[in-house]
């Protein structure tokens, strides 16, 4: 696909690593650029909700957002006159179309579309995260055909058509169904660490939407370079970008489920409470998180809400524990351990994995 001229707003890569998640600003980029065919995002703060609407908007693009029982699709005038053939729209106002999940159509009619509407009325309570952010499964393309291919894959859970949908390569989407994603997951994560690299992991490997099947794989280094050259041209963009994936990334859980930090300091303070524990504690700037999630159980919290941005300490023993607390420790947001992990996946190796930090290379 070769690249298109999209501007990055000032207003969306000034809320870069605040406001929307850094995979997710690049990924919605790629898109807008032309350069990857579709991406689905998860979480983003209600504060810039109507800029990055109109980011799309403004580049050619549409995004479908989910909803329970349908989809919503958001499309300019001009895009819908393009893809659905509805003559009558005004070409400068966003219109939204219902998709219903449970009769897909294959082709869509200006019937469809059921009325204009501004991009305030679109934040339902549904996909609101406590009055700070927008949280559901918000897919973007410039082809409406391609959003509806990803919905389809979903309802039928169709992994490999879903995979392929998104432009992946076909020997990453085998391993990612042959071993399922917790360990195609661990098994890149413990490449990392075996061949010493975890701690300057190349950013073409970081930045993908995928799990690639290994760190040599050639089409993934190919996206992930061209993911990265879109942005490199927006010297605001690269910066915040550069400031993620140099970050500090340590996984509260396997699979995906990383929290990003800059570390304030690189002398670790090291203790050890017995002979066999050593414990790491750090103090780190937490970047905004992939999504928000909260969880409690006896033993175990989650409190990945926007309170744990900004200084805390981290605390952390690599496969045993991990820790978050504010700088006066008396509030914690994360406290984990092994037994946090489901039993099928507390193997050695996966175990090797977790509660450890890893970050990028940049140049
Ligand atoms: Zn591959």
């Amino acid at each position: 696909m070769p690249a298109t001229e999209n501007s990055i707003p000032p207003n969306i890569s000034c809320k870069i690593n605040i406001g929307i998640p850094a995979q997710q600003f690049i990924w919605t980029n790629a898109v807008l650029a032309g350069v990857k065919p579709v991406t689905s995002i998860f979480s983003i703060n209600l504060d810039i909700w109507e800029e990055y609407i109109s980011w799309i908007l403004d580049n050619d693009s549409l995004l479908a957002i989910n909803l329970d029982e349908h989809f919503l699709v958001i499309a300019s005038g001009e895009k819908l006159e393009e893809q659905v053939s509805a003559k009558s729209l005004s070409q400068d106002k966003p219109y939204y179309i219902k998709i219903p999940k449970s009769e897909l159509p294959t082709e869509f009619t200006g019937q469809r579309i059921i009325r204009k509407t501004s991009l305030k009325k679109l934040i339902t309570p549904k996909i609101r995260y406590k009055n700070y952010a927008v949280q559901t499964e918000i897919i973007i393309s410039k082809q409406l055909s391609t959003i509806i291919k990803i919905i389809k894959a979903e309802i039928k859970e169709d992994k490999k058509a879903k995979g392929s949908a998104y432009g992946f390569p076909s020997c990453c989407i085998q391993n990612y169904m042959k071993k399922g994603g917790v360990n195609a997951t661990s098994e890149l994560l413990l490449s990392l660490i075996e061949k010493g690299i975890d701690k300057s992991i190349p950013p073409e490997i970081w930045v993908l939407g995928h799990i690639p099947c290994s760190i040599n794989c050639k089409q993934s280094l190919e996206i992930g370079t061209r993911l990265l050259s879109t942005i490199k041209k927006s010297k605001d963009a690269w910066e915040k970008v550069a400031t993620w994936l140099g970050s500090y990334h340590i996984n509260f859980s396997v699979g995906r489920r990383f929290i990003d930090y800059v570390p304030k300091t690189f002398n670790n303070e090291i203790r050890t409470e017995d002979s066999s524990t050593e414990i790491i504690v750090q103090r780190g700037n937490i970047l905004r998180p992939y999504s928000y999630v909260e969880y409690k159980s006896k033993n175990h919290l989650l409190k990945i809400n926007k309170d744990i941005m900004g200084e805390k300490v981290i605390k952390y023993t690599p496969g045993k524990m991990l820790q978050i607390s504010s700088p006066d420790k008396k509030r914690n947001f994360i406290k984990i351990d092994t037994s946090f992990i489901s039993r099928k996946y507390r193997t050695r190796n996966i175990l090797k994995t977790i509660f450890r930090p890893y970050s990028c290379k940049i140049n």
